[in-house]
């Protein structure tokens, strides 16, 4: 997985850390008070949590199920603060901790179970806190209750808003450093993810796998003859165009400049030839209005094929390229899809 689409993993990683060492030091500190005040059951949970948060403080870099381990540490983290709540020799204040499960388990669990942890911890925490409370002054009790309850509803409620758009802005993050800006194009960092996925599918189902190299033929002259602006225009019709004629797994980017590669899962050699015949007539159909007049555009490609070609992004990409090349030197507007075709060009002097 590139390193981007690990971003949630790491935010979640170091708030968790975070937690950690505040259990680490809250659990030494109340452990100590707990004994002085002869409250064992307390000092113990303390103690014993202050080692699991250590323990957890080694692994936690090593950990490969993150949300496992943090619905483990959790679950018996929230236990503790309703148990000391609930035991006549504590202070109210330790609901200060109640209304700190919210953040936490909007920050370490997501929107979902941030949203039922939440309910069902707080809930929890105010029914405890109303047991402790003298039965005799309910209209105080109901104030009290009243709120807290308010309180943490709004912790969750600013929780849950956060924790939505940290989400949002983290996918439109994602979304924009792997798309072209120019032409809504897929880039060439989504391609190396999606191949990663794609190859590993077709090894495990042994089913088929190819790349298509596009070059645009002799597209400095739509520069030099209308100028960067149009040139952009034609990356952007170009872009459309060819969209048009693949399907919906296909991917289709654009690399740099004015070359693109298309990925076909499930697609073999011969029908991987097919499609970019279909792709170089399509364009070929389809010119370019500058002005009310067409300009014609046309392209040069190659094919590559998992297995036959290599097994890496990088084999195929250069199998592809290569074969491109021979089709520029037959002339442009072609495509190439196997050596056979590409040496035969090349034998051919000039
Ligand atoms: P060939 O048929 O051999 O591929 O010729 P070509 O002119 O297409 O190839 P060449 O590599 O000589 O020129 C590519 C041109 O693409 C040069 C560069 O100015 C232009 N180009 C690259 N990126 C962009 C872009 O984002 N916008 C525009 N307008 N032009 C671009
Ligand atoms: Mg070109
Ligand atoms: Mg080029």
């Amino acid at each position: 997985m590139p390193d981007h689409f690990a971003k949630n993993e790491q935010h979640r990683r170091l708030v968790l850390k975070a937690l950690l060492w505040i259990t680490l030091v809250g659990g030494l500190f109340f452990f100590v008070v707990n004994l002085l005040r002869d409250n064992w059951l307390l000092a113990t949970l303390e103690i014993g949590y202050a080692g699991v948060s250590l323990y957890m403080l080694m692994i936690i870099d090593r950990t490969r199920n993150l949300q496992l381990l943090t619905t483990i540490y959790l679950l018996p983290f929230f236990s503790i603060m309703i148990v000391a709540l609930s035991r006549p020799h504590t202070t109210f204040a330790v609901f200060a901790w109640i209304q700190t499960i919210p953040i936490i388990c909007y920050m370490l669990l997501g929107l979902r179970l941030g949203l039922y942890g939440s309910i069902l911890f707080v809930g929890i925490g105010l029914f405890t806190f109303n047991q402790r409370l003298p039965a005799e002054q309910q209209l105080v009790n109901a104030v009290i209750l009243a709120n807290l309850g308010l309180a943490s509803l709004a912790v969750m409620i600013f929780a849950h808003i956060y924790e939505r758009s940290r989400v949002l802005n983290e996918k439109r993050l994602i979304e924009q450093a792997t798309t072209d800006a120019l032409t809504g194009l897929a880039n060439r960092m989504k391609l190396s993810e999606v191949f990663e996925r794609e190859r590993a599918h077709a090894l495990r189902n042994d089913t088929a796998l190819s790349l298509v190299f596009v070059d645009i033929d002799h597209f400095k002259q739509i520069n030099d003859r209308f100028g960067h602006e149009v040139g952009d225009r034609a990356l952007a019709h170009f872009a459309t165009v060819l969209t048009q004629r693949l399907r919906i797994t296909d991917l289709f980017c654009r690399m740099g400049g004015e070359e693109f590669a298309v990925l076909l899962p499930g697609t073999p050699p011969g029908r991987a030839r097919e499609i970019a015949e279909s792709l170089r007539q399509r364009l070929a159909d389809k010119p370019l209005e500058v002005a009310g007049s067409a300009v014609p555009m046309t392209l040069s490609a190659g094919v590559a094929s998992l297995g036959s070609d290599g097994q890496s992004l990088d084999e195929l990409m250069r199998a592809a390229d290569r074969r491109t090349y021979a089709a520029k030197r037959a002339g442009r507007n072609q495509v190439v899809a196997d050596e056979d075709e590409a040496s035969a060009i090349d034998a051919v002097p000039g």
